[in-house]
């Protein structure tokens, strides 16, 4: 029988879900029964689209264009991207600041009776003419998939015109999956698709892929290569801040890992499978445990298993006396912890480095690596609530108001307005992740603890948009079955 390719969509992959609301215990015995079952919501607040996360995952990269073929709304959220883009750019030393190369092909109903492919094609050709970009990325949405545009079709017409420029349609449809981090798997299908071509390279001796999301910040980065370097490692950054050459530098790797867990890692399944890239796909580095599993999985890979000890050791003698230091300030405090799947449960372990105790945790999805994740923080932490959302906010507010944690950890904004004091975990822009960003995390966490004015002055003039009756329901009634 003919193997399945992975089709980029996550929900393809059994024992996914990403609505629903209990508790640590009670969701991990459900999935180790397997009766936690896909559910819905019939009440829901709007979701994180794909389409955002193959942007972003690609937005900085040099002499290209991106191009939405969308309505104008579908671009709205590629802002946040813009932003870190051009922050990064700023710790990078860059003197011009410069914007990503963003069309949108603007479909509208006339598009949708008679066909996009006119603008598509218009747009393409303005976005090349203007810049003379290595690569131009072409973005499907909801619309375009809706009325059948075939972009690959119309982008492989076009490609002999431009024979300078590589076209790489990429399918994110935002209908075809409720997990946005299927928007990375897309972007990086294309990729291969397109770009690597199953062409075999020689291989370049310790040269190592580390995939990193737009969400990582320059400091991380620089942790990151710092500790691999440590082993011997060679690194190639990817695909933030990057380009074309080193795209193709891939295959030429002797090993993969990913600073997220769930960037990337479907995508070190194909290198495997097509490049017999071996790779490593552990846990986010965050806080100690998290960073010594990190950097023990991609050191096993590499065989340098007896010197990554050593760099521990003395890593753990740096640090420690600092953590005890924070320990002091953090222990006992309540935490509400929210972010991405691979951040949040990252974060929710580094919690235990200060000794806090976790009381809520909100992460898009559920799947067997969670599980792992969650079987880990449930032999420490009793009584948490779980609520398996992307997005929906109001859910969270509910929760956070019955709750009542003294930290929120994660997106800040809806804690905010309620006057509790948040840390950024998706920090683009300051440093997490490693030894080093641990340190600074603990530091920010406490700051925010010590000096809770500018939240608690954000609460008393604004209103969110609730009913006080909402704070009193069941934060979960919407949520229709998981039985
Ligand atoms: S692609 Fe679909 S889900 Fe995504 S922003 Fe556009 S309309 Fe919304």
């Amino acid at each position: 029988m003919a193997k399945v390719k992975y089709s980029g969509v996550r929900e393809s992959k059994p024992g996914r879900i990403n609505d629903f609301g209990s508790t640590g215990e009670q969701i991990a015995e459900k999935f180790k029964k397997g009766c936690l079952k896909r559910a819905d919501r019939s009440f829901a607040q709007g979701l994180q689209c794909q389409q955002i996360n193959s942007m972003a995952a690609l937005m900085s990269l040099e002499d290209s264009v991106f191009i939405s073929h969308s309505p104008q709304g579908c671009v709205g959220c590629s802002v946040m991207a813009v932003d870190m883009y051009r922050v990064g750019q700023i710790h990078r030393g860059a003197k011009q600041v410069k914007n990503a190369r963003l069309f949108v092909t603007n479909i509208d109903q006339k598009s949708v009776v008679f066909g996009g492919e006119s603008k598509l094609r218009e747009t393409v050709k303005l976005a090349i003419d203007r810049y003379h970009p290595k690569l131009a990325f072409v973005y499907a949405s909801c619309a375009s998939g809706i009325i059948g545009d075939d972009i690959d079709a119309i982008l492989n017409d076009m490609q002999s015109d431009y024979p300078e420029t590589i076209l790489v349609p990429i399918h994110c449809e935002g209908f075809k999956s409720k997990v946005c981090a299927s928007g990375f798997d897309a972007a990086f299908l294309a990729i291969n698709k397109y770009i690597l071509k199953h062409q075999k390279v020689e291989k370049e001796k310790g040269l190592l892929n580390l995939f990193a999301p737009t969400t990582v910040s320059y400091a991380d980065q620089k942790e990151m290569e710092r500790m691999l370097q440590a082993l011997g490692a060679k690194v190639n950054y990817i695909p933030f801040y990057s380009s074309l050459e080193k795209i193709k530098k891939i295959p030429a790797a002797e090993a993969s890992t990913s600073i997220c867990k769930v960037f990337a890692d479907e995508f070190m399944q194909t290198l495997w499978e097509d490049y017999q890239i071996p790779f490593s796909h552990t846990v986010m580095p965050i806080g100690i445990r998290n960073t010594d599993q990190w950097y023990r999985g991609i050191a096993k890979v590499l065989g340098k298993e007896a010197e990554v000890e050593e760099i521990i050791k003395k890593e753990h003698a740096r640090i420690e006396p600092l953590v005890a230091k924070l320990k002091e300030r953090l222990q006992g405090k309540r935490v509400f912890v929210c972010g991405g799947t691979g951040r949040s449960f990252a974060a929710a372990a580094l919690i235990d480095d200060f000794g806090m105790k976790l009381v809520g945790l909100e992460t898009p999805t559920y799947d067997e690596d969670a599980q792992i994740d969650i079987e880990y923080l449930n032999e420490i932490h009793k009584d948490y609530v779980v609520d398996i959302a992307n997005m929906q906010p109001f859910e969270q507010v509910n929760l956070l108001n019955k709750i009542k944690p003294d930290a929120f950890i994660g997106v800040p904004v809806w804690a905010a307005k309620l006057g509790i004091p948040t840390t950024h975990v998706l920090d683009g822009k300051r440093p997490t992740m490693g030894y080093d960003g641990l340190l600074y995390l603990g530091n920010k966490i406490a700051d925010q603890l010590e000096n809770p004015g500018f939240n608690k002055k954000i609460a008393k003039h604004v209103k969110l948009p609730y009913r006080e009756s909402w704070y009193q329901e069941d934060a979960f009634k919407y949520i229709t079955s998981n039985e």
